[in-house]
């Protein structure tokens, strides 16, 4: 039976008030079509506008099957390639084509990918707070849950919104504010705190988000040694890896890094020279399941272990793609999960009715006790109500959180 793909188009949704951005891929089958995760929330109509005026000329015709001929005729055909705008678009259409896979052969997407080697996927939760006390409440919250690994953040990321601190020049520009000194120091006297109250209990996890220099990453990385934490989150910059060697000469803690990278340049030496512990991409960000796979595999042989990014900022496609692929990966670590379920703490502030991500997407991964599950449907799992995700229309307005500033006013990475 030869598939072809009929139609391409692109679902713009935002249910929680974070845009997300779904690639529905309609084929010549009666009935039958695929879904895909495109999410690059912050510049949505220019992933849509890839998607729909030059993707879909592309592939209009093409058999659904070929996959891999499919994601490199994708991924060639303007030359220049790797941008975070064109992965997310081709991750649209390439988790779609996996979904069609799936569903023609009737089977989960995991199952394709060599079946299972655990049943539930363990997952890590993230506890905000603004000072240790309420963070450990939030601890003892997910531990209630069955969750074991905690990300603990003072205040999200450490800066706070402001129009300048009181030492700030004067004219200093409005932005999130962080002073890289104050925040280390900060942080480790609140892994301090929480190991007293918790003890060994749990498994604790911090996200630098790449936002103090070099040098005082590597001061953060040997102040925290002693708090025994499972991993250290993005302790760099995408710009400033090449400080990965020194710093891994002068710590023990367990890195995980990447969920900022785009291309296999960014991450083939850090996994060949065991630069880092844990790999973790945000699977659109790369171009969907296709490269994801290919670079789990790598780091499996390598002996890094996998802990996909699985923000808000990430449709439930996105998400379910990681959930199989951890189903299916020997070299699976942890899965980062920001789940529907309370007390859920994501970056953002929920803008959306509760439950309206639920009433848009059907078939999510379900939490119990500390897993997440995939359903055993055919394909991703996942559909779409496209009545109900037109309510909930996407957002123009200009991105902020990304403007983080230091106390001198100057913009720094977010
Ligand atoms: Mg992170």
């Amino acid at each position: 039976m030869n598939v072809v793909v009929q139609n391409i188009k692109t679902i713009c949704t935002a249910p929680e008030g974070i845009n997300l951005i779904v690639v529905k891929v309609e084929t010549t089958e009666p009935g039958l079509y695929g879904l895909g995760c495109a999410t690059f929330s912050y510049r949505h109509s220019a992933v849509k506008l890839l998607v729909e005026a030059y993707l879909k000329p592309l592939l209009i015709g093409k058999n659904v099957g070929d996959i891999e001929e499919a994601w490199q005729l994708m991924h060639q055909n303007a030359y220049w390639r790797n941008g975070p705008i064109e992965n997310n678009a081709i991750s649209g259409i390439d988790m779609a084509l996996w979904d069609i896979k799936g569903k023609l052969s009737g089977k989960p997407l995991y199952d394709l990918f060599g079946g299972k080697c655990r049943k539930g996927v363990p997952v890590y939760r993230h506890a905000d707070g603004n000072d240790a006390s309420e963070i450990y409440e939030n601890i003892l919250k997910f531990r209630e849950q069955g969750i074991t690994h905690v990300r603990c953040q003072c205040g999200g990321y450490g800066g706070k919104w402001s129009d300048g601190p009181l030492n700030a020049p004067r004219g200093a520009i409005a932005g999130a504010y962080l002073d890289p000194r104050k925040y280390i120091r900060d942080t480790a006297d609140l892994f301090e705190s929480i190991r007293v109250k918790a003890g060994r209990s749990v498994e604790l996890i911090h996200d630098v988000h790449g936002r103090i220099a070099a040098s005082d990453a590597i001061e953060l990385a040997k102040t925290l040694e002693p708090y025994n934490l499972f991993f250290l989150e993005d302790i760099l910059p995408l710009e400033q890896i090449d400080w990965l060697p020194r710093l891994r000469s002068r710590t023990s803690i367990p890195l995980a890094l990447g969920e900022l990278f785009n291309n296999p340049a960014e991450w083939r030496l850090l996994v060949s020279d065991h630069l880092i512990d844990f790999i973790r991409i945000h699977n659109t960000q790369l171009g969907g399941i296709t490269p994801t796979r290919k670079l789990q595999i790598l780091a499996e042989n390598f002996g890094v272990r996998t802990a996909w990014h699985g923000p808000g900022d990430m449709s439930p496609l996105g998400h379910a793609a990681n959930i199989h692929l951890d189903i299916a990966s020997r070299n699976f670590g942890i899965q980062e999960w920001s789940g529907t379920e309370p007390p859920n703490f994501i970056l953002h502030d929920l803008k959306g009715p509760k439950d309206a991500l639920l009433d848009v997407f059907s078939g999510m991964p379900e939490f119990k006790d500390g897993y997440v599950y995939a359903n055993d449907k055919p394909g991703l799992g996942i559909d779409i109500d496209e009545r109900e995700a037109a309510k909930y229309p996407c957002d123009d307005a200009v991105v902020k959180w990304t403007q983080t500033r230091l106390p001198d006013g100057s913009l720094h990475t977010p």
